[in-house]
């Protein structure tokens, strides 16, 4: 009898707010447009755990979670033009645009009232191998055709496109939560001479210790004052409270930028805390031209990422290590 082989391993969300499964399931095959990817690496970002524990509406059912997709192109579909078979490949949280809204037709595509999202509305790369679109890949340099690059495709990613809200002429600037995109924005406002003072949930000594060591000048709990008065902030952690925070110890004009795509409620707050033209932003998704730009910069800083890497079957293992806040830099799924 003729064994069975388009089989592939994958840890599977089969509804929300349970465990991912590690199943059988079939290979994708590449359709018209697509390419297929053997994937090398596949970070976690804490979207997936927003994901995984419910707090984002409308998931697919079942879900092959992951979005920091690092691989290697297996074979690729009708009208393929961009890449070829053994070309390495990211797939970031961008899966699709319709090209055709106002907010595509705006430059916004990240607004993009069609989108589809990998590893949410489409399958990611929690799993041996995914399929993407052509025209939402990206070539990767070199030195990140491995696990070390898969953080760059949403923690450096959104990270960046946090970064470039800062108004340009700020020069301290604070992070609130200090893990995967935070010590990637670092390296990039460190290159630019800018302070970064850190902040971690109090007490997380190890964090402030790693916010240090990668140049940041101040690093404390998130209830502190800093030293000066900061120009902009930019929020990671999913904590509304540290909105109001951050503004108290905004200069005038700064700006708060939360860079998370969930956050629990803001608590009210005085108005004076805004007064003086501050600002709070909100920074969603992003664009290819986002994805194009950070992937050249980063070889020039050079980015490093710090990882810690696990088998893809303890998938769960990591999440839970995640969660704890036990992971200095980044966690990588490695197939
Ligand atoms: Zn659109
Ligand atoms: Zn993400």
């Amino acid at each position: 009898m003729a064994q069975i082989t388009n089989l592939m391993g994958a840890m599977v969300l089969e509804k929300p707010a349970t465990e991912l499964v590690y199943k059988k399931v079939a290979i994708p095959v590449a359709g018209q447009g697509q390419v297929q990817i053997k994937v090398t690496a596949c970070g976690i970002c804490r979207t997936d755990l927003h994901i995984i524990d419910g707090e984002l509406a409308y998931p697919l059912q079942p879900l092959i979670p992951g979005h920091e997709i690092v691989g290697i192109v297996s074979a690729i579909g009708a009208g393929v033009t961009a890449f070829n078979i053994g070309d390495t490949v990211g797939v970031a949280w961008l899966g699709f645009t319709c090209g055709r809204c106002r907010y595509c037709l705006n430059g916004q595509e990240n607004l993009c009232d069609n989108a589809r999202f990998t590893g949410y509305t489409l399958n990611g790369g929690f799993a041996e191998y995914t399929v993407a679109d052509e025209r939402f890949c990206f070539a990767i340099p070199s030195l990140y055709a491995n696990a070390q690059g898969a953080p760059l495709l949403c923690a450096g990613l959104i990270g960046y496109r946090s970064y470039c809200m800062v108004p340009e002429l700020a020069v301290n600037i604070g992070i609130y939560g200090f893990g995967a995109a935070a010590h990637i924005v670092i390296q990039l406002a460190r290159h630019q001479y800018k302070q970064v003072f850190a902040f971690t949930r109090p007490g997380d000594d190890i964090s402030q210790k790693f916010a240090l060591q990668l140049g940041a000048v101040w690093a404390g709990d998130s209830t502190q004052r800093p030293p000066e008065k900061m120009d902009a902030a930019i929020i990671f952690a999913p904590v509304g409270q540290l909105v109001p925070q951050a503004l108290l110890h905004l200069g005038k004009g700064g700006m708060v930028i939360c860079g998370g795509i969930y956050m629990s409620d803001i608590p009210s707050f005085p108005y004076k805390l805004l007064w003086q033209e501050r600002s709070i932003k909100s920074v969603a998704n992003l664009t290819r031209a986002d994805g194009r730009s950070f992937l050249a910069v980063a070889p020039t800083v050079p980015i490093h990422t710090h990882i810690t890497t696990y088998p893809l079957q303890k998938a769960n293992e990591a999440i839970y290590r995640l969660r704890q806040g036990g992971i200095e830099g980044a966690a990588v799924l490695v197939m």
